[in-house]
Parts: structure tokens; sequence; C-alpha cells
């Protein structure tokens, strides 16, 4: 088991969850079906702007 960052809203998450996808060979994780369908729904905006739960510097 590890930890990973939900792309979506950044908050830290536990591998074992069932909220997971694998985009272009990575796996990524969720800590909720409503951040999971996000980020199938847009991918790309995710994996550009990264998490946009966390404040920006
Ligand atoms: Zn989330």
């Amino acid at each position: 088991m590890g930890r990973a960052i939900d792309p979506v809203c950044g908050m830290e998450v536990d591998t074992s969850t069932q909220y997971k996808t694998i985009y272009k060979g990575r796996i990524y994780y969720f800590c909720s079906p409503v951040c999971k369908r996000k980020f199938e729904e847009n991918p790309e905006y995710y994996l550009m702007h990264g998490p946009q739960g966390m404040p920006h510097e």
C-alpha cells in the first residue's frame, strides 16, 4: 500500500482505493468517484494545470 495525490483536488489518497483510473499507462488515484469522473472527462486539463483544490503560490 502507498500514498498518492489525487490529481483533481490535491488530496492525499491511499493507493488501495477503488477510485482509480489508468491514463496513458499511468495509474491515477482519487478520493471519490466525483474526482475520478472529473479526471476521466478531461484528463489533459488536470495533468496540465494540476490539482484545482490546491492554493496557488
Ligand atoms: Zn479528490
